[in-house]
């Protein structure tokens, strides 16, 4: 197969007029195609019919239904289980490079309809044009560097062994077989892509449930899969409820692995349901985990603080806090805080609260219960700290009922408060006081997380302290902490974070093969 070197995806710049109106005239196409479609549940490359439908709502105007999806039964997730298995015979044996061509043709697909798929995630999940766009791009980037990411598994001999004398010797990479992928809302295409890509082109089959708050997107970029020659039953679409069919295939004798990304609450309990072996199991099931963060930024007193602050910004409220990357805690030794607080608060202040489809700085988060949910926070941050912006939900922007929460910056909070432990997913940001440089990189290893995590500063010492004791997957000096880019920083935490599988790393597909080693004494 003839490839170009991977690279990634060039964002859009939108200080250019016209890729503003290029955005807003897709906005139209959408809302004049895509508003108010059903995207049914699909099985072996069937629609199927469902009783019932899940709904998925505007979070920026509540009164608006964007669309809906079938809402698979635990009948269809049998009969997915079925027809996986059955595709997967067949599938394992493609050659690795066919496989391959799908992804770079539903890549070339996902180019052409890019501000489709942006415009599509403004109005159900209310990213504004930046923040869709970089995750389009980031989908895109999943399936250029899977496709080559495969061909490096592919043969005989594709991972070194010593050569012994009067044999060959060799190890083979072979697929698991049947995994489900279960995906957050958050990052609704790239992620939801990215999680079903690698297994497929590695040659499993997988039965992707996509988060209930944003069913429209994965079922635009699955049709994208289809539409790419991908065969029936190798990806089966099954948009349901977690609690139901998620629950249920992650109990399932017949379910190799599970692939999932979202809160560390439901990923233990999936890893713990995923543990007992079920009556007729033949396998232990591998179970890879993307889960939450409770991310911190040190800021030292040797640090530029206007870049530090501008790190801080974007870090915390790039799509209004609710990534698994963001910023949540700012953590600023004493010698600097009153300047860095003061301008970071200053620059906060400037933020516009709005809809995603007008491009607002902070949008609307994306459900009743996630606003609630922060809105319990805001509750308590007066006792746990200073408010010093912000602070309230709003509930309303621009004459448009909806999950808006004020961007809230709360000073001075105590190190081992809930402000400062737990994971809020939302426009919240915890500032904390150190002492000294060792007090901050202390404060920082307090959480039970280890995603992401940054460091301003000035020292070479301090940095290269950081590099060896800060206890994350992603650490980032001197710049935000979100925003990592396929390829380029491979993804992923440990500790409560995950299983640290690195999406867009180089060992990645890994997590969906397993090794045989082949001896023939000559
Ligand atoms: P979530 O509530 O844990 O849901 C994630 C997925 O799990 C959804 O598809 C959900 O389905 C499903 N689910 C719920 N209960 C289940 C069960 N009992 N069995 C099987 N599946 C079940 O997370 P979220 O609110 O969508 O996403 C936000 C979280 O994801 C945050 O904690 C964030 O930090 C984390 N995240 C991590 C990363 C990373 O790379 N580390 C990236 C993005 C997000 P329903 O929609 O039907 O409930």
């Amino acid at each position: 197969i003839k490839v170009q070197p991977y690279r990634p995806q060039e964002f859009i710049d939108f200080t250019q007029p016209e890729n503003v109106a290029a955005y807003q005239a897709a906005l139209t196409k959408v809302r004049a195609e895509l508003v108010g479609k059903h995207y049914p549940v699909v099985i072996d490359g069937k629609a199927v019919k469902t009783k019932e439908k899940l709904q998925s709502i505007n979070p920026c105007d509540t009164s608006e239904v964007v669309g809906t999806t079938g809402k698979a039964t635990i009948q269809d997730a049998e009969a997915a289980l079925e027809g996986a298995w059955k595709a997967f015979e067949s599938w394992k044996k493609w050659d690795v490079d066919a496989r391959a061509r799908i992804l770079l043709k539903a890549a070339a697909i996902l180019k052409r309809r890019r501000l489709e798929a942006c415009a599509l995630m403004s109005i159900e999940v209310g990213k504004n044009y930046a923040e869709a766009d970089v995750e389009v791009a980031e989908a895109i980037d999943f399936l250029e560097y899977y496709a080559r990411s495969a061909m490096k598994y592919s043969g005989f001999g594709s991972s070194e062994t010593t050569w012994f004398e009067g044999e060959e010797n060799g190890l083979m990479s072979i697929p698991l077989g049947v995994g489900v992928s279960i995906s957050p809302w958050n990052f609704p295409c790239a992620i939801y892509l990215g999680m079903l890509a690698a297994p497929i082109v590695a040659g499993n089959c997988i039965l992707a449930k996509p988060a209930e708050d944003a069913g429209l997107i994965a079922g635009f970029v699955t049709d994208i899969m289809y539409e790419a020659g991908l065969p029936a039953g190798v990806l089966q679409f099954l948009p349901g409820v977690g609690k139901e069919i998620g629950e249920h295939l992650t109990n399932h004798a017949r379910t190799r692995f599970i692939t999932f990304t979202g809160s560390r609450a439901v990923g233990l309990h999936i890893n713990e349901v995923a543990a007992k072996v079920q009556t007729g199991q033949k396998w232990i099931k591998r179970v890879v985990m993307e889960l939450g963060g409770k991310d911190g930024l040190i800021v030292d007193e040797t640090a530029d603080l206007d870049n530090a602050v501008t790190a801080a910004v974007q870090g915390a409220f790039g799509f209004n806090g609710q990534k698994c990357s963001a910023m949540s805690r700012l953590i600023v030794v004493d010698d600097v805080y009153d300047a860095v607080v003061n301008a970071f608060v200053e620059r906060a202040k400037a933020l516009k609260v709005g809809t995603g489809e007008e491009n607002a700085n902070v949008t609307a988060v994306v459900n009743e219960m996630s606003f609630d949910k922060i809105e319990g926070y805001l509750k308590i941050a007066p006792k746990e700290g200073k408010v010093l912006l912000g602070g309230k939900a709003l509930g309303q922007a621009g004459g448009k009922k909806g999950y808006y929460i004020e961007p809230t910056i709360v000073g001075d909070v105590r190190r081992d408060s809930r402000l400062a432990q737990e994971e809020i997913f939302g426009p919240v940001v915890a500032v904390i006081r150190a002492k000294d440089w060792q007090d901050a990189l202390d404060i920082a290893n307090s959480t039970e997380y280890g995603l992401t995590g940054g460091v301003c500063s000035g020292s070479r010492e301090r940095l290269e302290q950081a590099r060896a004791e800060f206890e994350v997957g992603n650490l980032y000096f001197n710049r935000k902490i979100t925003g990592a880019i396929v390829g380029v920083q491979p993804f992923g935490g440990y500790n409560m974070s995950g299983t640290d599988s690195k999406a867009g790393g180089p060992d990645y597909l890994s997590n969906f093969m397993q090794l045989k080693t082949v001896t023939e004494r000559w």
